[in-house]
């Protein structure tokens, strides 16, 4: 099983990379203004670092679902880690900015952007048309795509051709969900169960209240990783998505920091040093 996880692990990040390397060529120009190459840590919540220009640099406030490994998950000390938080604070890093991490529910993440109460979503969130129209969207930073699980033991349902009738749970607000709806509106699956969290979603497929789950792959494979003998994926991806980083609708100012640090982060190979870290919040 080990193994196997490892495998996994290991073609996520190597799918990964293919994309990242892909995404490079885009990048590369020289250092942004102001922009800090040393290597002083930037925590997970507000630094408090002494120093004057530490001092003047903003903080913004970052929204997250920190039960989404291994994007984002909450360590034992309570801190929000995971990939999404390593790139974003080399992209804070970069662009002299201090981040703030916020936990909260994925479907309150937007509304809270449109209210103010966050600067940044940061959040395995995938870029889509509809999300287009009520944030703005920094450069795709991974891909990723959705995958149907069903209980290890289940040997029914093999791919979403086998849907039909059946009940599916997904995490309220998420593409996963949006992919249930469509199939449910196709008149294949009868019924969708959601929740707030993932983890929710896989512990009613668990104690029987849902036949299937779509989510995520990356974030199955950890829980799966996390949790052996539970679900299992079946059939292929369901689609490829692009995760972004979410800004208020017309917050350019922001939004160009964090493309530049993107691009820079990309550049220096600190993107791909992260990138080989991620296997590490799989099995959290
Ligand atoms: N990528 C999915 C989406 O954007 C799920 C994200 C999440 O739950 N954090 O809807």
């Amino acid at each position: 099983m080990k193994k196997m996880l490892r495998i996994m692990s290991l073609l996520f990040v190597i799918a990964a990379v293919i994309f990242a390397a892909g995404c490079a060529e885009k990048g590369g120009e020289g250092a942004a203004e102001g922009a800090a190459e040393e290597n002083a840590p930037v925590g997970e919540t507000s630094n408090t670092g002494g120093n004057a220009s530490t001092e003047e640099m903003p903080t913004y406030i970052v929204g997250t679902e920190a039960q989404f490994p291994p994007f984002e998950i909450v360590d034992s000390k309570g801190n929000v880690i995971g990939f999404d938080v390593d790139l974003m604070n080399a992209i804070a890093e970069d662009q002299g900015f201090k981040v703030q991490y916020l936990d909260q529910d994925f479907a309150g993440l937007i509304p809270a952007l449109q209210t103010g109460n966050i600067d940044i979503i940061a959040s395995g969130m995938t870029i889509s048309d509809e999300r287009e129209e009520q944030v703005d969207f920094s450069e795709p930073y991974i891909t990723a795509g959705l995958a149907l699980a069903v209980p290890v033991d289940n040997e029914e349902i093999k791919s979403i051709d086998d849907l039909k009738g059946k009940t599916v749970s997904v995490q309220t607000g998420s593409t996963g969900f949006i992919k249930a709806e469509e199939l449910k509106k196709a008149g294949v699956i009868a019924e969708i169960k959601d929740f707030p969290h993932v983890n929710e979603a896989i512990e009613e497929v668990k104690i029987g209240g849902a036949d299937a789950m779509i989510n995520d792959l990356p974030v199955t494979e950890a829980f799966i990783a996390a949790q052996p003998g539970v679900i299992k994926i079946v059939g292929e991806p369901l689609n490829s998505e692009s995760y972004g980083f979410a800004v208020r609708t017309g917050n350019t100012e922001l939004l160009q920091k964090i493309n530049t640090g993107l691009e820079n982060v990309k550049s220096s190979g600190k993107y791909d040093e992260l990138l080989t870290n991620l296997p590490k919040y799989m099995e959290e």
